[in-house]
Order: structure tokens, then C-alpha cells, then sequence
């Protein structure tokens, strides 16, 4: 098939649950990826913030590849040595003392949201269920992650929502203290809020929403799909404050790339899931595991953080020089390698003019460039994204 039959034949096939750029990307390596017409882009996307490590990595390919040979699947109802390995390297590197596995983000967060029920049902008198969530958040796409998300047009059409979530603005710690009832189990909080569009709170904001749970004996469950694994210059983006969380859910890039999710906890709240409470079949299966295992490695071994906090620090000073050349930058943020630009415009203009001269990049809530590439690029990355940046704004 060419470019235009694999679009066309897509189109006729696949629900239209997507709005998706006219190519077709063929091949990915390092930070690059080819469309199937040959041409070359710079991904500073990397599959939304998903590989980590660049395309084709060829640790994680090596430790996918040997699972295949020896094993595919075999379910939950057996021990694996991948999935015991994946879970002692997820918690000695991490707060957490036990580990659940799945398949994707906004099932980390289903199995998060359970759990946090199931012990505040054994725990907290039995009547406190109401989880707190964050508006502009975004927690997945399933019916209890889109009730969690506080963004309307996640949920419009989709009515009724489950019952037991409330709302506070993001990085107010009045709002969240008085948004606390006899009801409230638990608080959900992404560490930089991604999707809503790479909102980074006070230095100070998580020390305090810890504060507020400790005083009120309620659960902080942190969402670190998209801040995890090293995204932000650490290994979890709560390691900048001093705090430890009671629940964490990891998925995007945790796996390189290749599908899988995770809920982390300490033994004192993972204990009330028993056998039966919670399951996925697919669930820590070995070929995931093998690649996480591999990507989790590989980011502890190399420099890799050193070089996403580095780099990251100069892409940000890089995109501060631009916003003063370009009146259409209304302001700039990150923290490692997770930056946006807030436009004064419609964004869409200037990630397809990227588009065509080579760059990936992507907007989120209309006016906002997002910035999630391999935490592996260079400075010299930067500047051939910033050089395609200036271009695509000339004129604006
Ligand atoms: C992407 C994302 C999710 C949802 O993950 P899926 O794998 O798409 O289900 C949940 N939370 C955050 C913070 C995310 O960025």
C-alpha cells in the first residue's frame, strides 16, 4: 500500500476517535522517525511522551527480543521471573513496597482509584469514598478515569459519571483544605499536570497536599504516567519534593513503548487488595516486562537523567530567547524535558508548519505547544527544533 491507500483504508476502517496529521510513519530511530515516503523528522513527541529512551532502543529491543524466544504469555495464575524483577527494580527505586501491574495508564488509574476505595472501605470508617481531583487533571479515558479527569470535554456526552469525585483548582491548597469533608478517602494529583497543558505548581504544592492528607489521615495517590520514569529530570517526578506519596500509577513510558502500566503502593494500603479484588490477564506479561525492565535499567544505568535535566534546562532557556523574538509566546515552562510554549494564537498552524519542514511536536488545550521528546536528544536538537520553531513563526 502507498501513503494515500494505508490513510484512505484507515479512514474507512477505524473509528474516528482520532484527528491524526496526513503521513504515515514508517520507521523510528533514536529521535528520529521516517514517514513511508523516506522523509525524516525530528520526534520531540516520542508516542506523547511514551519513548523515553528514542525509538528502537536497542537495550530494550535485545531484552524483548530474547523474552520472545523464551516466553510469550502465561497469565497471573503463575510466577514469572520478568514480572518478579520489574517489581523489585519499581521498588527499590521508589516509596512503594508492592506493585500491580497492567496494561495502560488510565487502568493503572482504575486499579489506583480501587484501591484507594477498598481501603478507605476498611480503614476510614466506611464512609469516606470521595476522591479530590485537580481541574485541567487528565487520568485516562475509561468511565472512573474520566470522572477523575476535571475537564468537561472528557465527559461530555458520557453521563451519568461515577459518583465520589469533587474538584479543586490546580495548585490552590486553600480550595483542596476546604474541598475536604467526611467523605473524602483520598487526593489524585499529577505532580506537572501534562495533557491539561504542562502546569507546574509551586515548588512547595505537594509538600503541602501531603500535609493536608497526613492532618486529615486521607490518601495522596500521585498519577506519574506521563512525569514518570525520568521524563522530568528524575526518575519520579515526586523525588523533587521531599514527599512520598501513598499510591503512584506509572504507564507511558514505562515500557519504551511497548504497552504496559503499573499502580504502586505502600504495604499499609496495598494490603486490603487480596486475591480476587483486582486481576488483568495481560498484566504483567513477560514481553512488557522485559522491555520495562530494560527501559528502567538503561535510565538508572546511563546518564540519561543528567542529560534530560541538562538538556531540558537549555531547551528552556532556548525557548525564552525565542519568545522574545516572537510576540505570539505568551509564556514558556518545563521541568526536565516536559516544556510548553503558551501561544497568544490557535496552535495548530505552527505544529503543521513543523510538521512540514521536519518537526513533530503537538498542542494540547487549543493555544499550547507541547515539548515530551526522547529524554536522549542533544543541544544540538534543540537548536535545529528551535531553528524550524522561529521559521514556523515568522510572520505571526
Ligand atoms: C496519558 C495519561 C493517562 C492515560 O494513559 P493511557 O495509557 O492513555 O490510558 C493518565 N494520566 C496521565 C497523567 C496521562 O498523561
Amino acid at each position: 500500500m502507498n501513503e494515500k491507500e494505508i490513510m484512505a483504508l484507515a479512514d474507512k476502517n477505524i473509528m474516528q476517535t482520532y484527528k491524526r496529521f496526513p503521513i504515515v510513519i514508517a520507521k523510528g530511530l533514536g529521535q528520529k522517525v521516517w514517514d513511508a515516503g523516506g522523509k525524516e523528522y525530528l520526534d520531540f513527541v516520542a508516542g506523547i511522551a511514551v519513548c523515553n529512551l528514542g525509538h528502537s532502543h536497542p537495550g530494550v529491543i535485545a531484552a524483548v527480543a530474547e523474552q520472545l524466544e523464551k516466553l510469550t504469555h502465561v497469565s497471573n495464575l503463575y510466577y514469572t521471573e520478568p514480572q518478579t524483577q520489574l517489581a523489585n527494580l519499581l521498588v527499590e527505586n521508589s516509596f512503594a513496597d508492592k506493585v500491580f501491574f497492567c496494561n495502560s495508564g488510565a487502568e493503572a488509574n482504575e486499579a489506583a482509584i480501587k484501591l484507594a476505595r477498598k481501603y478507605a472501605h476498611e480503614n476510614l470508617s466506611g464512609k469516606k469514598f470521595e476522591l479530590i481531583t485537580m481541574k485541567d487533571s487528565f487520568h485516562g479515558r475509561t468511565m472512573a478515569t474520566i470522572t477523575a479527569t476535571g475537564q468537561e470535554k472528557f465527559q461530555f456526552g458520557f453521563t451519568p459519571l461515577l459518583e465520589g469525585f469533587t474538584y479543586v483548582p490546580f495548585n490552590d491548597v486553600s480550595a483542596l483544605e476546604a474541598a475536604i469533608s467526611e467523605k473524602t478517602c483520598g487526593i489524585m494529583v499529577e505532580p506537572i499536570q501534562g495533557e491539561g497543558g504542562v502546569n507546574i505548581p509551586d515548588a512547595q504544592y505537594l509538600t503541602k497536599v501531603r500535609q493536608i492528607c497526613d492532618r486529615h489521615g486521607i490518601l495522596l495517590i500521585i498519577d506519574e504516567v506521563q512525569t514518570g520514569i525520568g521524563r522530568t529530570g528524575k526518575l519520579f517526578a515526586y523525588e523533587h519534593s521531599q514527599i512520598k506519596p501513598d499510591i503512584m500509577t506509572l504507564a507511558k513510558a514505562l515500557g519504551n513503548g511497548f504497552p504496559v502500566g503499573a499502580m504502586l503502593a505502600t504495604d499499609k494500603i496495598a494490603r486490603s487488595f487480596s486475591p480476587g479484588n483486582h486481576a488483568s490477564t495481560f498484566g504483567g506479561n513477560p514481553l512488557a516486562m522485559a522491555a520495562a525492565n530494560a527501559a528502567v535499567e538503561i535510565i538508572l544505568q546511563e546518564n540519561i537523567l543528567d542529560n534530560c535535566r541538562n538538556v531540558g534546562d537549555y531547551f528552556l532557556s532556548q525557548l525564552k530567547k525565542l519568545q522574545q523574538k516572537h510576540k505570539i509566546i505568551k509564556e514558556v515552562r518545563g521541568k526536565g524535558l516536559m516544556l510548553a510554549a503558551v501561544l497568544s494564537i490557535e496552535a495548530g498552524d505552527i505544529v503543521n508548519k513543523c510538521l512540514q519542514k521536519g518537526l513533530l511536536i503537538n498542542s494540547t488545550g487549543g493555544k499550547i505547544l507541547r515539548f515530551v521528546p526522547p529524554l536522549i536528544i542533544t543541544n544540538q536538537d534543540v537548536n535545529s527544533a528551535i531553528h524550524i520553531l522561529d521559521e514556523a513563526m515568522e510572520g505571526k
